[in-house]
């Protein structure tokens, strides 16, 4: 079957951790795939997962399957993450939730459900956005288009362009945006702009995607659902994508969400009909461990301050990774300013390092960066900081 068929390419992201894997240099640094990494570079369990898999381990009963939509506990622990506690959806029932695997998994079912009811809408993504984007949304049968985001000669976000974009995207189509934390670039809206997307979508009648993948990297579990909150109070529909992945570390229990926002309580009990279909046929019921964990600290009040000071923690130490970068490269003699790179957010930041500099980064120092020029900055560490500073002003100097 396969004599006559070319290889596919490897991923862009998850292929350049296996050339990592595989170099030799012992000097090596990996700023390539989206995993956060403590100053020893390692990724470890959290202590409130670890705690919560103790109290699963002794409370399991069974394996028996979960609900195609998941457990209830999860479903109404993700809302109120999402919304916050007295969010009005969630008085009033119009959000449905299904526990999804992962991110990914979310997006994927988002999608397909999307496809069953609007089969010719297009999806509009962000220019860059998150490789994976375009080949979830295209694989459930859509046509993309880009709307404009990114200003590369500036460093910044374009917002006259990206309003321009959204406001001649037809009524009907789907807009997927982040949350928070933009992927690649690292540049966010802020509330005021977030209020005006809103505006643009309520009044075009675009659907709006929110892809969460980072709550709680950008400035807090709260400041980071501004966007959320804000398409909520709109009464629109919409769609929430989250990932447990980065914020639980949680990355290889593929526990995400889904979550379809309604205007009201009746259409939402329908949403989740057609959710659980869509589910049915493609995983059937999601995998629990993870989903459990995530439930059991949310809902208990003390995992949930220990969850959350983890969280800072990451939070904090990407904060200090972006400061000792920019510093670190202008006290080397740099003349460019990489100042811009302080003001992103999340775990991504777009360095501004073209595409030769990132080949040479990698064929001379082994430092690993994906194509582009995004750095993950959890791959920073106290110890290979200097090492990465001093090959970043050889080759700009
Ligand atoms: N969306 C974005 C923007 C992401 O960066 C990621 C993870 N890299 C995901 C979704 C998917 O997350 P998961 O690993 O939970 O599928």
């Amino acid at each position: 079957m396969w004599k006559n068929i070319e290889a596919a390419p490897a991923d862009s992201i998850l292929g350049l951790t296996e050339a990592f894997k595989k170099e030799t240099n012992p000097n090596k640094v990996n700023l390539g795939v989206g995993v956060y990494k403590d100053d020893a570079g390692n990724t470890p369990v959290l202590k409130s997962v670890k705690a919560a898999e103790a109290i699963l381990l002794e409370r399991e009963q069974t394996k028996s399957y979960l609900p195609i939509s998941g457990d209830p506990i999860y479903a109404s622990s993700v809302q109120k993450l999402i919304f916050g506690e007295d969010s009005e959806v969630i008085s009033n029932g119009r959000a449905a939730t299904v526990h999804a695997p992962g991110g990914t998994g979310a997006l994927r079912v988002g999608a397909e459900l999307l496809k069953k009811f609007n089969s010719q809408a297009k999806v509009w993504i962000s220019k860059p956005t998150w490789a994976n984007h375009k080949g979830i949304f295209a694989a459930a049968g859509f046509g993309l288009a880009e709307y404009n985001y990114y200003d590369a000669a500036n460093m910044c976000l374009d917002f006259p362009a990206l309003v321009a974009s959204l406001e001649a995207v037809p009524a009907g189509d789907i807009v997927l945006l982040h949350a928070c934390c933009h992927n690649p670039s690292g540049v966010d809206l802020n509330e005021e702009q977030w209020k005006q997307v809103v505006a643009i979508g309520k009044a075009k009648g675009w659907i709006p995607f929110l892809d969460f993948a980072y709550q709680g990297f950008g400035a807090g579990v709260e400041a980071d659902r501004f966007a959320v909150e804000q398409f909520a109070a709109a009464g629109v529909d919409f769609f929430v994508a989250s990932s447990f992945s980065k914020n639980f570390g949680l990355y290889n229990e593929r526990t995400g969400a889904l979550t379809v926002v309604s205007p009201n309580r009746e259409e939402s009990v329908v949403a989740m009909s057609h959710l659980k279909v869509t589910v049915r046929v493609i995983y059937s019921n999601p995998p629990a461990h993870g989903g459990l964990v995530a439930a059991t600290i949310l809902s208990d009040p003390a995992l949930y301050q220990q969850w959350l000071g983890e969280l800072n923690d990451m939070r904090e130490r990407i904060v200090a990774m972006r400061t000792a970068l920019v510093d670190g490269i202008a006290a080397r003699g740099v003349d460019r300013d990489f100042s811009f790179i302080k003001e992103q957010r999340g775990m991504f930041s777009f360095s501004g390092l073209n595409d030769d500099v990132v080949k040479w980064l990698r064929d001379n120092k082994a430092i690993y960066v994906v194509g582009g020029g995004r750095i993950n900055l959890a791959g920073l560490t106290s110890a290979n900081i200097d090492y990465v500073c001093d090959a970043i002003a050889e080759i700009l100097k």
